[in-house]
């Protein structure tokens, strides 16, 4: 029998994301929202916090330090963290896709040096990790499957002895002027087509010759920083190379699966807070002597927007299952949950705030911020049409 039910350990893990959640980030997430410097609008205090909790480690195993959560345990807190600002929650979940990249990758000394450290739950800092493959040419490009050589990564890593020269920029990059940790797609040959000319390096901050570009002022997730990584002959050697020389592609579209389930729970998260605003507000609002909720067009808007969430949590769940145990069902494809959740967190944010009326337009209420944070969901760890590029290919 398939059993639907949290466990009494995911209930616990559960109430105290939530817990935290609503304690130390929902309060502080409008306020953020609304600062004008993007280089200023980060949580370092609520991301500290977090940290202490391991919520940066849910990905790692427990041997090296991290929390060893399971892939359905793991979109249990990321819900509940996006549902208090999903900006906050996507810090924190790509440190973990991204950790997870190099436990699953690593050598053993690679993970002394680079996960140790990164697992430090003492709460004195936060510890936060970037992953930069989109280019100024397009974040599409990177998955460019054209065996022509011009095509794909243009960041290049040249062979020099034992080490490799790296030159180029990434742009658009989370936690980029946050972390501690940065990973990096770079063409390794020029010669190659895309899918097999890439490589995978990790390199820390103070790395000689790296450098952090423009941060970008953005429309929503303002508590995250994006921007852009720079090279400028960064120097690195074979032993910060993550996996075989070739086979970066291959190591980041894994990662993505992991991605695809973690932006569904970033989506479920989002579309819950507006869902939940929206039902509080209608219950409240007296409009022609009862509340608007008594309408049955607003009543089955709700339940509607209910029915959305359920769906796209239980596809979510399934493919985090399938993750976790290494199931890869043709016709299920990974990218399912984000594609189908993105989309859910978009409808389920305008009609919260068509619920809200005019005050759904004011900032007084979270309803047009949870609209401008849906907005590009459809758009980061792969654009939806892209994702589903890579469906057709695999179902047809
Ligand atoms: C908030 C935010 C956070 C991000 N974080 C990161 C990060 O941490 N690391 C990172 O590497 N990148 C990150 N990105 C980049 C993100 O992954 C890219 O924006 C995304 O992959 C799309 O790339 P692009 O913006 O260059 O669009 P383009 O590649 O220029 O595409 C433009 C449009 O054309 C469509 N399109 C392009 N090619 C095709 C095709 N073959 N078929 C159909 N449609 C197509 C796309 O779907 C899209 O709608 C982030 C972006 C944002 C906005």
């Amino acid at each position: 029998m398939i059993d639907f039910a949290l466990t009494e350990d995911q209930l616990r893990l559960q109430e105290t994301a939530r817990k935290f959640a609503e304690k130390e980030v929902k309060p502080r997430a409008a306020a953020i929202d609304r600062i004008a410097d993007p280089r200023q609008a980060f949580d370092a205090e609520a991301t500290r916090k977090a940290c202490a909790l391991g919520f940066h480690t849910m990905l790692i195993p427990e041997k090296w330090g991290g929390l060893d959560l399971t892939m359905n345990d793991f979109i249990i807190v990321i819900e509940e963290l996006a549902a208090a600002d999903i900006g906050f929650a996507m810090n924190l979940a790509v440190s973990c896709s991204v950790s997870k990249m190099v436990a699953d990758n690593g050598t053993d000394e690679q993970i002394e040096r680079w996960l140790r450290p990164y697992c430090d739950m003492r709460g004195e800092t936060h510890h936060l990790v970037a992953f930069g493959a989109t280019e100024p040419s397009g974040g599409t490009e990177i998955f460019c499957g054209d065996p022509n050589p011009q095509l794909g990564t243009r960041t290049t890593a040249k062979r020099d002895g034992g080490d490799y020269i790296i030159n180029g920029a990434k742009c658009f990059i989370t936690n980029s002027s946050h972390a501690e940790l940065y990973g990096l797609l770079v063409r390794t040959d020029k010669t190659k087509g895309n899918l097999a000319a890439n490589s995978v390096f990790f390199f820390p901050a103070d790395t000689p010759g790296f450098s952090i570009g423009k941060i970008e002022d953005k429309m929503g997730h303002r508590g995250m920083s994006n921007g852009e990584l720079i090279f400028e002959n960064m120097r690195l050697s074979e032993d910060d190379r993550l996996g075989p020389e070739g086979e970066g592609l291959q190591i980041l579209m894994r990662c993505y699966h992991v991605n695809g389930v973690m932006t569904g729970a970033l989506s479920l998260g989002l579309a819950r807070a507006a869902y939940e605003m929206a039902v509080d507000y209608a219950r409240e609002r007296v409009i022609w002597g009862q509340p608007i909720i008594n309408y049955q067009a607003v009543s089955h808007m709700l339940v509607d927007m209910k029915m959305q969430i359920e769906a796209a949590r239980l596809l979510t769940q399934r493919i985090a299952w399938a993750t976790q145990n290494g199931i890869h069902d043709k016709g299920i494809h990974p990218a399912m949950a984000k594609v189908f959740a993105s989309e859910m967190a978009r409808k389920v944010t305008v009609d919260a705030l068509q619920i809200l009326g005019g005050s759904g337009y004011m900032k007084g209420y979270p309803a047009e911020k949870y609209v401008r944070d849906s907005m590009v969901t459809t758009i980061y760890d792969g654009a939806n049409q892209v994702l589903r590029n890579f469906m057709a290919m695999e179902m047809f």
